[in-house]
């Protein structure tokens, strides 16, 4: 596939159709924000998975740096590949689980630093290490307190430990665990966790085997209790601005860094009683005037939200009409004056006196921004800009 980056032809066309806007500003600034509430000693990890929850891994990797976090985390080998091509030195962690000697080659030549659940893998990794004459690679080794996914039993913490620590070629870097509950309002499970990791440490402290790192803390963690921080604390979805739920809103100022736009690209007058779009979903109950505009559900615009949707066309708000297709939305645009093709629809973002966020998003389509961030595809170019950000409405505590 062609890239944006790499073919200068295309460049001209990137703002043609329908685009991602990536706030530098609102990354560092929420960067920031987060290291305000964090003590000296508890670094900051930017999470930059799923490439980087859509923003694009490589330019948020850079700002989150620039702006004081230390680590960076991904879910895959090639994510980590990928920063290190482009020339990020910081250390990163691979959250993912990495079984195959490929894999393990990979990460001791691009010096990421994997994830561990299990001794056998630890054994394989070493003895692959062994073969290649490799440097000691950092190792972090995951317990499952809770979540039942990655990790081994943190009752047997000390065993596992044990066993890395005598393996050659592997150094243990940092000992976590990672939270279920730690964006609801009831914290009893989320304290059950907390406390399995804790007695996991004191019984590993007792053994001398206390790794020289420790971390639990997820966005909603880090906002929630200060006693989840210790080292360090792996942030995803506050980088980019969002909250993981309402009554985690007051702690920190954080701004959304995305903005999906896209552009008019045919408008017309309907008559009443047209349909519109696949399955005639929509009828029009009077004339209307239809723009069609070059975003659908190939780009990330769940389809599901259909008849739902708002955009901001000229900072007054329209509705999205008729099925959402594969590449394409209309809208009714009827009471917006002035209009000519090729002016631009924002999705998300703000425009006057607008905002939609994700989160609105989210809501409709029962699910979470995660998701919705996510969802946004590489046929969208991804456009860094530095944009002011708002003035902070309210006071924060
Ligand atoms: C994705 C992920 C995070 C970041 O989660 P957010 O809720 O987006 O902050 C942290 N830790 C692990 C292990 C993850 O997989």
């Amino acid at each position: 596939m062609l890239s944006w980056e790499q073919t200068p032809s295309l460049e001209p066309m990137r703002c043609c159709r329908a685009w991602v806007e990536i706030n530098l500003a609102a990354l560092r600034h929420n960067v920031q924000q987060f290291k305000g509430i964090l003590p000296a000693s508890t670094q900051l990890m930017a999470v930059v998975k799923a490439d980087a929850y859509g923003h694009g891994a490589v330019i948020v990797a850079q700002a989150a740096l620039h702006a004081g976090a230390t680590w960076l985390g991904v879910a895959t080998v090639p994510e980590g590949i990928e920063l290190r091509a482009a020339g990020v030195q910081a250390p990163i962690l691979v959250m993912g689980a990495v079984n195959s000697p490929e894999e393990m080659q990979a990460i001791a030549h691009w010096r990421l630093q994997p994830t561990l659940v299990n001794p056998k893998q630890a054994l394989v990794f070493s003895e692959t290490l062994a073969q290649l004459d490799a440097r000691p690679v950092g190792v972090h080794l995951k317990l499952d307190t809770g979540m039942a996914r990655l990790g081994f039993p943190w009752a047997e913490a000390v065993d596992f430990v044990r066993f890395v620590h005598q393996l050659p070629h592997l150094k243990i870097d940092s000992l976590y665990s990672h939270l279920a509950t730690a964006d609801e309002p009831d914290t009893t499970i989320m304290a059950q966790q907390h406390q399995r990791f804790t007695t996991a440490i004191a019984n590993l402290r007792q053994q001398h085997l206390l790794p020289p790192r420790l971390h639990l803390a997820n966005t909603a963690a880090t906002l929630a209790n200060p006693a989840l921080h210790y080292d360090l604390v792996r942030v995803g979805l506050g980088i980019y601005g969002l909250y993981p739920a309402p009554h985690l809103r007051h702690r920190v100022n954080l701004q959304p860094a995305m903005q999906i736009k896209a552009r008019i690209t045919h408008l017309k007058q309907v008559p009443a009683g047209t349909g519109v779009s696949y399955g005639h979903q929509y009828r029009c109950d009077r004339p209307l005037r239809l723009a069609v505009v070059g975003i659908g559900y190939a780009d990330g615009v769940p389809r599901v939200l259909s008849n739902q949707l708002q955009v901001i066309v000229k900072g007054q708000l329209a509705p999205q009409i008729g099925t959402i297709t594969m590449d394409q939305l209309m809208l009714d645009v009827t009471h917006i004056p002035n209009l000519q093709e090729g002016d631009v629809v924002t999705l998300l973002g703000h425009d006057g006196q607008h905002t939609i966020s994700p989160d609105d998003w989210a809501a409709m389509a029962h699910t979470i921004s995660w998701e919705i961030l996510c969802g946004f595809k590489h046929r969208l170019p991804r456009i860094a800009v530095e944009q002011p950000l708002p003035a902070p409405a309210t006071a924060h505590s």
